[in-house]
């Protein structure tokens, strides 16, 4: 059967496996892809965010690029007005720091500054920087971003101006404090910043503009590298995955800004960027953990289920070896007569194969048709059996027996049965224990027989050796001394015992045979007892022994007995009562009447009967203890004729004693002639005891 358990096992393992593996699979299948989602959809707001931000800037430089345009297309015309029209650009436009005109030499004519006085030694020459060559060639420049110590950013721009103006361009320093504003006005959650960077990676704007003045750069960044070189960029790439200052991993995304050559940053921590997607994985991971919790307990569950039908298959094993190896026939049927079990032996008594007849309904008539079944009808039904005897309790338990003669095949069958209850109480159907007694009571009647037998043939000559011992002894053939009448009145007391003896062998084994011969008449009850007891005065005297006789019953009507059997069993509780009782005891005879029936109780004070062995008081041969080592004669076949004789009398006797106090035996007889059983039986008692 373990390799029954084994065998799940290792398929409970695999169904584990694949079990496991297809939660792994189902689970990968949409976590993923949705958080890849969920990590697009994030990407898309930031990035979205910084394109807004990015044509922020670029209004914003625009705007101001267009008002030194205008300025430009001004001074172009020659007006002359030059430091009117600046000190208004100053005015209409804060970012300005300062404005300056450049001369066709590229050395700085004329500058206006928001906050310093100028005078022409702040005017520099310029004809060798990036800017000159740029608006000499006729283009805008815009320079790098500017930070000293103390200032704030400053970016330049100028325009080239036409030279019929005697100015090359008009230089503006624009103060990008003011793009702060713009990256301030930037929302992206609660920790989401956007800054920007210029092209040397110096943070040029930040909501935080300590990273400014600090002058931090971040060019170590690939992300950022990656943008000022044109390209956008973003932190789902993990080339660019970066931590910031507290060391939080980044989500950002990163946009150039080609017209100054910068790089636009949205970022917030990844743990506020990807929140939801966060939140689904812990809330999947959750899931796949109960998951799995709930799939263990399903395959312990079914582990425990595995092992229980191990267990019930390994019972119901043992159960058919025992039934197998049974020496009675075991028969089981349901309430609707069909056969449910039947072991070897049962197949064999009956002659009929299980596997045939399983589920079969036994109903009377089925032997009619299939002679096989006789027996096992016989059986089921013991009213069709040639004998079947009353069934009778066995004590202490729920079970019954009857002895049922089945005549195909012929045997005699002591039947054990059982009700099969539910645990609701209904019953379900019979068991029934088949012992086949047919060998026993061959054999018991063999014994029996031969007991009769060599009793019947020693009573003779201990006859003749009693005769000729009283002829000595009353001295037909001779006077005797004193020394040879003690030896012969030894001798003929041994005798006697041995008659006694061989008189309750031949009484034992004709009640076992059922052919004790009983000779029914009517018997004066009270008349009786009192000649039974007078037989005792001798030793009653002898013994110091005080007899009584007590009549309660008033006047009654004869009973139905043999007289000669009643007073075998009557002498035999008189002969116990004064064996077993000391000197100067009482014995007391009481006939007393109860019902249908009289009673007569000889009480003793004598030795008693120890309570241990009260229940084999009337088995043959039984001696109790107490009166073995008292050495007293006996057979221990005086109750057991009592007790066959009285129930044959339709009666029953039982007893009260206590060991030390004395024994009370009390024997009741039924006073109406119905109440006698009409036949005499074989005694039973012996073999059921056995079973
Ligand atoms: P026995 O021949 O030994 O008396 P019985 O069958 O008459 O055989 O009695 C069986 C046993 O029961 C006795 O040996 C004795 O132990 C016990 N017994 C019977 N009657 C009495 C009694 N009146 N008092 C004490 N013990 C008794």
């Amino acid at each position: 059967m373990s390799e029954f358990l084994l065998g799940r096992r290792s398929q409970l393992w695999i169904l584990g496996l694949v079990a496991i593996s297809a939660l792994i699979a189902a689970n990968v299948a949409w976590l993923f892809p949705t958080l890849e989602e969920m990590d697009t959809g994030a990407y898309l707001l930031y990035r979205a965010v910084g394109v807004d931000a990015r044509n922020q800037i670029a209004s914003f430089l625009n705007s101001h690029e267009f008002a030194l345009k205008n300025a430009a297309d001004i001074i172009a015309q020659g007006t002359g007005r030059e430091t009117e029209l600046i000190s208004r650009l100053m005015k209409e436009n804060p970012p300005f720091e300062s404005v300056a005109l450049l001369g066709l030499d590229g050395v700085e004519r004329f500058k206006t500054h928001r906050f310093l006085l100028t005078t022409p030694a702040d005017l520099r020459n310029r004809s060798r920087d990036e800017l000159f060559k740029a608006v000499s060639r006729g283009e805008i420049y815009r320079g790098p971003a500017l930070i000293s110590g103390i200032s704030e950013p400053l970016i330049t721009i100028a325009l080239p101006l036409r030279r019929e103006s005697g100015f090359s361009a008009i230089v503006a320093d624009i103060n990008l404090k003011f793009l702060l504003d713009v990256v301030r006005g930037i929302t992206t959650g609660d920790r989401g910043v956007a800054y920007i960077i210029d092209r040397d990676g110096y943070i040029i704007a930040h909501p935080n503009s300590s990273l400014v003045f600090g002058r931090v750069n971040v060019l170590e960044r690939k992300i950022i590298t990656a943008t000022l070189s044109g390209r956008e960029a973003d932190t789902r790439n993990s080339d660019f995955i970066y931590k910031n200052e507290k060391g939080e991993d980044i989500f950002a995304v990163a946009l150039p800004f080609e017209l100054t050559n910068w790089a636009l940053v949205v970022e917030a921590p990844k743990s506020v960027a990807l929140a939801s997607s966060r939140r689904i994985l812990s809330a999947a991971l959750i899931s796949f953990g109960l998951e799995i919790v709930l799939l263990l307990l399903l395959i312990w569950n079914y582990f425990n289920l595995i092992k229980t039908a191990t267990l019930f298959y390994s019972e119901r094993n043992q159960r058919e070896a025992i039934l197998n190896s049974l020496s009675d026939g075991v028969v089981e049927y349901n309430d609707k007569s069909e056969i449910v079990l039947m072991n070897p032996k049962a197949e064999e008594l009956l002659n009929v194969k299980f596997k045939d007849i399983r589920g079969l309904a036994i109903s009377p008539d089925i032997a009619k048709t299939n002679p096989k079944m006789k027996g096992l009808v016989e059986l089921m039904y013991p009213a069709l059996a040639p004998y079947a005897s009353q069934t009778r309790e066995i004590v202490g338990t729920l079970a019954k027996t009857m002895e049922v003669h089945i005549s195909s095949p012929e045997l005699k069958l002591l039947v054990t049965i059982t009700q099969v209850v539910e645990e609701s109480g209904r019953v379900r159907g019979f068991l029934k224990i088949l012992h086949d007694v047919s060998r026993e009571r061959l054999l018991g009647r063999m014994k029996s027989e031969f007991v009769s037998i060599a009793a019947h043939q020693l009573r003779t000559p201990l006859s003749a050796i009693k005769w000729t011992l009283q002829l000595l002894l009353d001295g037909d053939a001779g006077a005797l001394s004193k020394e040879q009448g003690d030896f012969l009145a030894k001798g003929y007391e041994i005798n006697e015992r041995m008659i006694k003896l061989v008189n309750d062998l031949l009484s034992a084994a004709r009640i076992e045979e059922g052919r004790f011969g009983y000779e029914f008449a009517e018997v004066n009850l009270s008349e009786f007892l009192e000649n039974a007891i007078a037989g005792y005065a001798d030793i009653a005297q002898r013994k110091e022994i005080t007899f009584s006789f007590k009549d309660k019953a008033g006047k009654l009507s004869p009973i139905y007995a043999d007289a000669e059997k009643l007073s075998l069993a009557f002498n035999n509780l008189l002969d116990n009562a004064v064996k077993y009782t000391a000197g100067s005891g009482k014995i007391a005879v009481t006939l007393s009447r109860e019902g249908n029936f009289a009673t007569v109780s000889v009480a003793d004070t004598g030795v008693g009967i120890p309570t241990e062995e009260n229940k084999r008081v009337f088995s043959k041969f039984f001696r109790a203890s107490n009166v073995i080592r008292m050495e007293t004669e006996g057979t221990g076949l005086g109750l057991f004729i009592a007790k066959n004789i009285i129930r044959r009398h339709g009666g029953d006797i039982s007893f009260v004693s206590k060991v030390g106090n004395g024994t009370t035996f009390t024997l009741a007889l039924p006073l109406k002639k119905e109440l006698v059983p009409k036949e005499e039986k074989p005694e039973l008692e012996e073999f059921l005891g056995s079973v």
